[in-house]
């Protein structure tokens, strides 16, 4: 048998589950009455329970007859046993459990969360994350996906209070002193969607999307943050009812801003929980990028009420697809609310950041075999989400959108309040589209990395060949290193499109390339060729020099898209060491007149990596060279919008601003930021929503103790979610080693959030005038930071590690984890630490080269 799976002797079909939680206390206490099918005359049921205490439990077998349970928990297996005198007879039966539990503060299972009322008081209020295996936390039930049932949640609360659960508000009565919320039953769906939120809470008139209202819920004083979050909810919600072709599933659509929280957003059906600053903000004085994070995770967990609610994985080797399609579904749906924000052209940033943890030896297939659900907890990264979501474009793109729909439809509709895996969504896109999916996907599903097409002209022929793209040529060497598998030569199905310039003349062509070469006449008059047209394909394209140089001469006929992959693979390559740093840099220079936010962020992320490798004596010349890429950049723009700008354009410009005063290290800028800042917060002259994030984040760079201690007090009194998050890092930013200390030592000293603490060591670890001083902190506070903060939180934190580097560091930092015996789950730290020897090795390669190119500046 199984260990990590529940028999399906005793199956589960309604939970009547009444809790009472106790706010003051910070325990629960629970009744739950559990309507199961007994399948086999066993003597035993089998649930899971962990940090539970079980009271009582009674079961009624398939003749009616009743027995009292002797429970046994058994903790490490996260379990509780049922034991019974008699066999059960088979048939319908009942289990009445009795239990208590307390509120706990690792945000997750049943957790309480403490904030600070409108008049500086604090509060607390309860919340629940169960995904992925945390109900088991809050009640004894059968806790896998698989084992869905109808939920009818009881909640009995201080009057004072109130609460939200999955569905709509049946009865609303007083029992004793407590006011007893009976809520409707909700869909057929899996444990780990099951939410309740108890506090003192207030929310939006509803908006109808046909039957459903749906609002948005927070903690009092700031409903003047909602509307966005809002109005994309209800946009959304929309798109996907017409996407889907099915209606919403639940009764009521509730998303609930929660002070602490662990991930970014959770889509409990009917009830879904964010961070604050994913759900509220607001509008007139947050930049594009803020509200885009807001509409893109509200879409995302809307995407979810069908992709993932309705339609459930079987068991968590499949949260890839219900995390990449969510992913997918949300770039769609904000794409068609906000065309003008070109939804699909900054979805390259997250392409890039999944190609490059793929370009790694220790990356894995999107989907593998999981047999603990804990194995599962090291899908939820990159390659989940964001390879996913790529490979799931890329194959939209090839089959065409509406027959890609079509087959989803078709999907959803077929496994609905049920059960599907991956196989089951390529059997619904192949019947849509006539076409063998598997033989297309396999490659990119089930096979890590992702190949590299290099297109040259040999003669009078257009050659393409296909290779892995690998950073490094052979795989780290590092202590916890498995022998060596050998593994197969790959090869993909990659669609390729292709876009050929000849004689003045565009045209398009698709390209199935299944064979490691393919070879085609140049047409007559060629000039170019763009073989990632339209920038969908989840691979790198190296072209020879020729080939590149043609489309730098023709830039302007590129698609923003395709500018970005262009500098984005050039960029991979060089850390790859097949194209000459000096090679690089000077493709930098010929984007001067770029205006795409997205192409900038690429280039300026590779002038970030190379801070971090150059010698402390090249700096100012790196300085130079940041300063004479950007600057004509920022000089057309103005530093001031104009009239009738897109909002695109003055984000671009805050970037800029932001690149030139930190990176850039201009004194101009810096001057300049600092009487803007002073206009703004006189009232004098308000800044752009754009801007004012970067001068912030200027004035820390260049900032004083003085500065500091304000910024801290802004980042504890800010008004809105955003503002915190700006002053909260601006705080990393300050170069003097005293206050680079205050900062580390305020991610253990419980000034920052545990929801947030991880993500600010992990900056100081990236950011050069920090990263030693945080290194030595992390390596001393590890066992501090692993018990203060949520599951995932050193596993996150710990992906700084990748900005240490120096050989010396480097060395440590395996001595460290090492020495520790340090496991962040599956193939993590061995990601990390491949991502830091592809950047010291680019650095021992190429230092003298940078210098030398540096000299000039
Ligand atoms: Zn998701």
């Amino acid at each position: 048998m199984d260990p990590y799976r529940l028999p399906r002797t005793v199956v589960p079909s309604r939970y009547d589950i009444r809790l009472e939680p106790d706010l003051t206390t910070l325990t629960f206490s629970g009744v739950e009455t559990i309507a199961v099918t007994i399948a086999e005359p066993v003597s035993e049921i089998l649930m899971n329970a962990v940090e539970i205490a079980v009271d009582e439990a009674v079961v009624t077998d398939g003749r009616g007859r009743e027995q009292r349970a002797t429970v046994t928990l058994d903790e490490g297996a996260e379990r509780c046993r049922l034991a019974l005198a008699e066999p059960l007879a088979t048939g319908a039966g009942r289990l009445r459990i009795v239990f208590r539990g307390t509120l706990n503060d690792k945000l997750r299972g049943f957790y309480r969360s403490v904030y600070k009322d409108p008049s500086g008081v604090s509060r607390t209020m309860a919340a629940t994350q169960f995904e992925a295996t945390d109900a088991r936390r809050a009640f004894p039930c059968w806790d896998e996906p698989a084992f869905k049932a109808v939920f009818a949640v009881t909640l009995a609360i201080d009057p004072a209070l109130t609460a939200v659960s999955n569905t709509r508000i049946a009865s609303d009565t007083r029992e004793g002193g407590r006011r007893v919320l009976r809520f409707a039953d909700s869909i057929v769906m899996s444990t780990y969607l099951v939410a309740f939120v108890v506090g003192e809470l207030e929310h939006t008139v509803p908006t109808p999307v046909g039957p459903t209202p749906v609002s948005i819920w927070c903690v009092p004083g700031k409903k003047r943050l909602a509307a966005f979050g809002q109005e994309i909810a209800v946009a959304s919600l929309r798109y996907f009812e017409d996407y889907y072709g099915l209606p919403y599933p639940g009764d009521k659509l509730d998303l609930l801003a929660i002070p602490d929280f662990a991930a970014g957003a959770m889509e409990n059906l009917g009830a879904i929980t964010f961070r604050e600053t994913a759900l509220l903000v607001d509008e007139q004085a947050a930049s594009h990028a803020e509200l885009q994070r807001v509409a893109d995770v509200v879409a995302h967990e809307n995407a979810h009420m069908w992709f993932g609610d309705l339609v459930t994985m079987s068991w968590w080797n499949g949260i890839w697809l219900n995390e990449a399609f969510a992913t997918f579904m949300e770039m769609l749906a904000v794409d068609a609310w906000k065309p003008e924000w070109q939804r699909w052209v900054a979805f390259g940033v997250s392409r890039a950041a999944a190609l490059s943890v793929d370009g790694l030896h220790s990356t894995r297939p999107i989907e593998f075999p999981v047999r603990a659900p804990r194995e599962a907890d090291a899908m939820f990264d990159v390659l989940t989400y964001e390879k996913g979501a790529s490979v799931l474009r890329m194959l939209e793109q090839y089959l065409g959108p509406e027959v890609f729909r079509t087959g989803v439809r078709e999907y959803l509709t077929r496994h609905r309040f049920a059960n599907a895996d991956t196989v089951d969504l390529w059997a619904a896109l192949g019947r849509a589209s006539q076409q063998p999916i598997p033989a297309v996907m396999d490659g990119w599903i089930f096979a890590p990395g992702y190949p590299v097409v290099s297109v040259a002209v040999e003669g009078r022929e257009l050659v393409l060949r296909q290779q892995r793209f690998t950073y490094l040529t052979e795989p780290l060497r590092w202590f916890g290193a498995a022998p060596a598998a050998a593994t197969p030569p790959a090869r993909w199905q990659v669609p390729v499109q292709l876009r050929v310039s000849a004689e003045g003349r565009e045209s398009v062509e698709r390209v199935l390339l299944t064979e490691p070469e393919v070879r085609r006449p140049l047409p007559a008059g060629f000039e170019s060729v763009v073989a990632n047209e339209g920038g969908h394909g989840f691979y790198r394209v190296r072209y020879d020099e020729g080939l590149r140089e043609r489309l730098l001469g023709r830039l302007a006929s590129l698609g923003a898209i395709e500018r970005f992959n262009l500098v984005n693979d050039a960029w991979a390559v060089t850390a790859a060491g097949l194209m000459p740093i000096a090679q690089y840099l000077d493709l930098t220079a010929r984007f001067r007149d770029e205006r795409d936010k997205n192409v900038w962020s690429v280039l300026l992320g590779s002038l970030h990596a190379l801070n971090r490798i150059i010698a402390p004596a090249d700096r100012p010349r790196l300085e130079a060279l940041v300063r004479d890429r950007t600057a004509p950049a920022l000089a057309a723009l103005g530093v001031t919008p104009r009239e009738g700008e897109d909002e695109l354009t003055r984000q671009l410009r805050g970037d800029l601003i932001r690149a030139l005063g930190t990176l850039g290290n201009d004194h101009a800028v810096q001057a300049r930021a600092a009487e803007l800042y002073a206009g703004h917060e006189g009232g004098a002259a308000p800044v752009d929503p754009n801007v004012l994030p970067a001068l912030i984040a200027t004035l820390a760079h260049a900032g004083d103790e003085g500065r500091y201690h304000e910024f801290f007090e802004r980042f504890r009194t800010a008004t809105t979610p955003q503002e915190e998050q700006r002053y909260l890092y601006a705080l990393t930013m300050f170069p003097q080693p005293l206050l680079v200390e205050q900062t580390l030592a305020r991610t253990v000293n419980g000034e920052i959030r545990t929801q947030d603490a991880p993500f600010v060591a992990r900056s100081m670890l990236m950011l050069v005038h920090a990263r030693e001083q945080a290194w030595a902190f992390v390596k001393k506070q590890w066992d501090t930071m692993d018990r203060l903060y949520p599951k995932h939180g050193l596993r996150r934190m710990a992906e700084g590690v990748i900005g240490l580097v120096t050989p010396e560091l480097e060395a440590d930092v395996h001595r460290f984890f090492q020495e520790r015996k340090i496991d962040l789950g599956g193939k993590t730290l061995e990601q990390y630490l491949e991502q830091l020897r592809v950047a010291v090795a680019l650095r021992e390669r190429e230092g003298a080269a940078l210098s030398a190119y540096l000299a000039r500046f």
